[in-house]
Order: C-alpha cells, then structure tokens, then sequence
C-alpha cells in the first residue's frame, strides 16, 4: 500500500509522519530529492539534495514516481524501495499526490489541513522560512486545498498533534483490512 501524506506546507506533514513511521515499523518513509538549498540546522538526511541538472537527468529516465515544481524548486519521489512487507508512506504535496493517484489509484491519500491561516503562517515561521516565502506559502495554501479536496482525500484538520496521528494511524489500519 502506498499512504500519500499531502498538505500545504506548514500544515505539521513532516512531524505527523515521523510518529507515523517511529509508532509503525510496517511503515517505510520515502525520501525525497530536492533542488532547494538546505535550511539552516535542517537534518541532512531530509532529503537528497541535489541540483537541478542531475535532478532533471533523473526525471528524464523516469527514476521518480512523481516529480512536481514547488515555487520555483523541483522536488520528486524516487520509486521506492521498500520490500512487499512494508507499506510505503510519501509526504509531499498536493500536485504529486495527483499523480500518485493516477498511477496507484489504490493509494490512501490524505490531506492535511491546517486549523487557521494564522497557524500555517506561525508554523513556517518558527522553522526559520523567510518572510517573503512564508507569506508565498500561505496564498498557495488555499489553492492547495481546494486541489487535495477535489481529489477525494480523507481530510484530516491538524489541530492537535496526538489526534491527528491517531486519526492517520486509524485509518491506515483500516485500509489494511480491506
Ligand atoms: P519544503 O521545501 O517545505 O521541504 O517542501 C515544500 C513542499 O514540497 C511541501 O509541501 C512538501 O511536502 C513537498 N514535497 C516534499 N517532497 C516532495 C516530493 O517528493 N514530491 C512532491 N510532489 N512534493 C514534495
């Protein structure tokens, strides 16, 4: 099964997913690629960073699942690697998880909404994104929004931590017994 964990950014999807993955050794977390520079005291393994010819040679093989432009850096999914007793979790954003979908029309996708604007806005902020791009983040959050409930995903408002885990835990174990 693949679990798409998508949402605008600063909506909490990376800290959602790493209690996913910490509470679940079923799951198996994909690492993206980006070509956006590293932000300061972020862990070196968030990523494969990389810059924008190898990450196009790569793309242009088909080494990516799903590969999108997120305001102006590339970001992409390698096609995972995970065994067939692992279930392959994906946080990325609302345009991959399109394309997720029209490849893996099975995957469970859901999309993370932040409580307020105001929240989403906070949360950037206190990861260090500059001013200019925080403010960025936010008008294309609505869109983003609007983009994810439109492609049928289980909404999930992110307001407290433990029920939002528990929530996305749920209904993975749900999926499970199909
Ligand atoms: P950030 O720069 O904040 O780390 O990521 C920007 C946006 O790109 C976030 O919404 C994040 O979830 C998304 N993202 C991260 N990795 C991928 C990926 O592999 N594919 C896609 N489509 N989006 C990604």
């Amino acid at each position: 099964m693949i679990v798409v964990v998508c949402g605008p950014g600063g909506v909490g999807k990376g800290t959602v997913v790493a209690r996913l993955v910490a509470e679940d050794p079923r799951l198996w977390l994909s690492r993206s690629w980006t070509t956006r520079a590293p932000r300061p005291g972020e862990a070196a393994d968030a990523y494969t960073f990389v810059d924008r010819p190898t990450f196009e040679a790569h793309a242009a093989s088909g080494g990516f699942l799903e590969h999108a432009d997120f305001l102006g850096n590339l970001y992409g999914t390698p096609w995972p690697e995970a065994g067939d007793d692992h279930d392959v979790v994906l946080e990325i954003d609302v345009q991959g998880a399109e394309q997720v979908l029209e490849r893996e029309p099975a995957a469970l996708v859901v999309l993370l909404e932040p409580p307020s604007r105001q929240v989403q806005a906070d949360r950037l902020r206190g990861r260090g994104d500059p001013p200019d791009q925080v403010a960025e983040r936010v008008a294309v959050a609505e869109q983003e929004l609007e983009r994810g409930r439109a492609l049928g995903a289980v909404r999930v408002v992110n307001d407290d931590l433990d029920d939002t885990v528990a929530e996305v835990r749920d209904l993975i174990e749900a999926r499970r017994s199909w």
